[in-house]
């Protein structure tokens, strides 16, 4: 029998599959797409959260699974975590036409989900993966007086309290940015020292 929390993030899965009112549900649905919620652990001590789906992604159905994936599996084997420990998940769950950024609409019609994705799971830790979840991350547990360009945060540490107690927030240049540019990856490998 599935757990609780299985049957919980299960739920959310439905709910994105029929999310008719979202604009990248027609790209979806004329591309032969999935929707991509989230792998991993759902007793997970580490959320990472990355922007949305790309191709693979979206034709496989699961996260972080191209380029931008090799990269950060190379990144959690510098600390020793296992892929399977952790829980991936974007804040956009349908791949954005060309991979263009999220539109302010598609974040609110998308991160709603993340939000109960990280009551299910209640990590420990909350790996951002890039500007985008950074932001809405910052400003979800009341750190806006904190926010800054990515280029400042990145690496450091911040607690707060959240409905299951206290968390870490952790936010990471986009695992992306070190398949333009190698001296990114070392500074990615040296936050993910945090971890
Ligand atoms: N980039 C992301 O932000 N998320 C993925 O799942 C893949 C690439």
């Amino acid at each position: 029998m599935k757990n609780n929390r299985t049957r919980k993030l299960k739920k959310i899965r439905d709910e994105v599959l029929n999310l008719v009112n979202s604009p990248l549900y027609e790209y979806r649905k004329k591309n032969n797409y999935y929707p991509v919620l989230g792998k991993g652990s759902h007793f997970a001590k580490i959320v990472f959260i990355g922007e949305a789906p790309g191709r693979n992604e979206a034709e496989t159905g699961h996260p972080f699974c191209g380029a931008a994936g090799k990269v950060l599996d190379k990144l959690l084997e510098s600390v020793n975590i296992k892929r399977e420990d952790v829980y991936i998940t974007n804040i956009i769950k349908d791949r954005p036409p060309e991979n263009r950024d999220p539109t302010t609409e598609e974040i609110k019609i998308y991160s709603p989900f993340l939000v109960q994705q990280l009551k299910i799971i209640k990590p420990e830790i909350i790996a951002t993966l890039g500007r985008f979840s950074m932001e809405f991350i910052m400003k979800l547990y009341k750190l806006e007086d904190k926010l800054q360009k990515i280029s400042l945060l990145h690496g450091q540490i911040f607690e707060v309290d959240t409905s299951w107690g206290k968390t870490k927030i952790i936010p990471f240049y986009h695992p992306a940015v070190a398949l333009y540019n190698s001296n990114q990856f070392d500074v990615l490998k040296s936050d993910f020292q945090a971890l």
